[in-house]
């Protein structure tokens, strides 16, 4: 597969020397949103496409893979295990890195969110889960990440009692931060497409939720010597509880890489007003950030994820002057638009008569 364009860099420590399985084929697209900019009235737009990496749809968990997977290959295993919510993308792409590694894939799915309808419960992830071939377990608790690892751990237990070899990617904070990686590596991909490109941006939009997104990206950026501003929106817990899981995370890279943590208090930026009603739930603000990125630029977002990032990013917009620029990172997460079917077809009729 293509080189990432990775380069030796003392600041970023033993990176290079961590296994890593490569899923991204080379680097995901930057382009401008020239009309969502125009709209929106204010500062210039641009999107990084981690949506657009051509592995089973794609999205933030593959570049995550790719350390977890390295490891698991280096353990020689054969089994991986993996836990999350029903609509999952990190499950349905750890599916899908097995496969094309040779292995098998056991994904728990917690019910973390209250929606019962058969588009949520059976299309989407759910549905991409079974066509991978994943074996599906179910946990009742979905805030529980403790015990989610924990029952992820005795399905290990079973496992290796029948003789295979399985590798267990945690939920839980405590474990090396080995997801957090592949955002260390985005932060350099990212510098140099605004070197070659000669672009400057004002900051970053990005989704916050385990964190290794945020906190890697973070920790890169300042790692290699740049100053850019990273605003984390958060799709699951308030301000107040993801700062100290983002410094935390931080400190935990830096840890695993045997660097200095260059990431200061100050540069932990959050916001979480986007987050209501709650995780992977819908506001009209998310409607709105979905509908206005499939009608202005053609993009695919979803409704736990992108979709909130989005309607922050065009909130920023309108509030900042035209001389900025604003780089929204699309975390992928399409699948989950189909999940939410029922949902936005009937929230797309009222917004269409008030808005369009
Ligand atoms: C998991 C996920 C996120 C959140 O990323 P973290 O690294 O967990 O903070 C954002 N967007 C999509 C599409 C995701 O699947």
């Amino acid at each position: 597969m293509l080189d990432h364009g990775f380069s030796a860099n003392a600041a970023v420590g033993r990176l290079e020397d961590l296994p890593r399985a490569r899923l991204v084929n080379g680097i995901t697209p930057l382009e401008a949103m020239p009309n969502l900019s125009r709209v929106c009235g204010g500062a210039r737009l641009y999107v990084k496409r981690d949506d657009a990496m051509g592995f089973a749809f794609g999205g933030n968990k593959v570049r995550q893979l790719e350390f977890y997977l390295g490891e698991a290959l280096n353990l020689n295993s054969d089994t991986i295990l993996i836990t999350g919510a029903v609509q999952s993308n990190f499950v349905r792409l750890a599916a899908a890195a097995a496969n094309k590694l040779g292995m098998e894939c056991h994904i728990q799915l917690e019910e973390r969110v209250p929606k019962e309808d058969d588009y949520y419960r059976h299309s989407g992830n759910v549905f991409l889960d079974q066509l991978l071939g994943a074996t599906l377990h179910s946990y009742p608790e979905g805030e529980d990440e403790v015990g989610a690892d924990l029952r992820l751990g005795e399905i290990a237990q079973e496992l290796s009692d029948k003789g295979k070899n399985p590798y267990v990617i945690p939920l839980g904070p405590g474990h090396a931060p080995l997801g957090a990686l592949g955002y260390v590596i985005a932060a350099q991909e990212l510098l140099n497409q605004i070197k070659e490109y000669d672009l400057s941006f004002d900051q970053v939009i990005v989704p916050s939720g385990s964190g290794n997104t945020h906190g890697g990206l973070l920790f890169g950026l300042r790692a290699l010597g740049s100053e850019l501003k990273v605003r984390g929106i958060c799709i699951r817990r308030n301000t107040e509880i993801q700062f100290p899981r983002i410094r935390r995370r931080c400190e935990d890279i830096a840890t695993l890489l045997q660097v200095k943590n260059m990431v200061a208090d100050h540069d932990v930026i959050l916001d979480d007003q986007f987050l209501a009603p709650g995780y992977g739930l819908m506001s009209s603000a998310t409607v709105e950030g979905i509908l206005w990125g499939a009608r202005y630029e053609a993009l695919m977002l979803d409704p736990t994820y992108s979709g909130k990032a989005m309607s922050a990013c065009i909130e920023y917009a309108r509030k900042s002057d035209p001389d900025s620029s604003i780089l929204f990172w699309h975390t992928g997460g399409t699948p989950g638009l189909f999940a939410y079917q029922n949902d936005l077809s009937r929230e797309f009729a009222k917004q269409s008569q008030d808005r369009i």
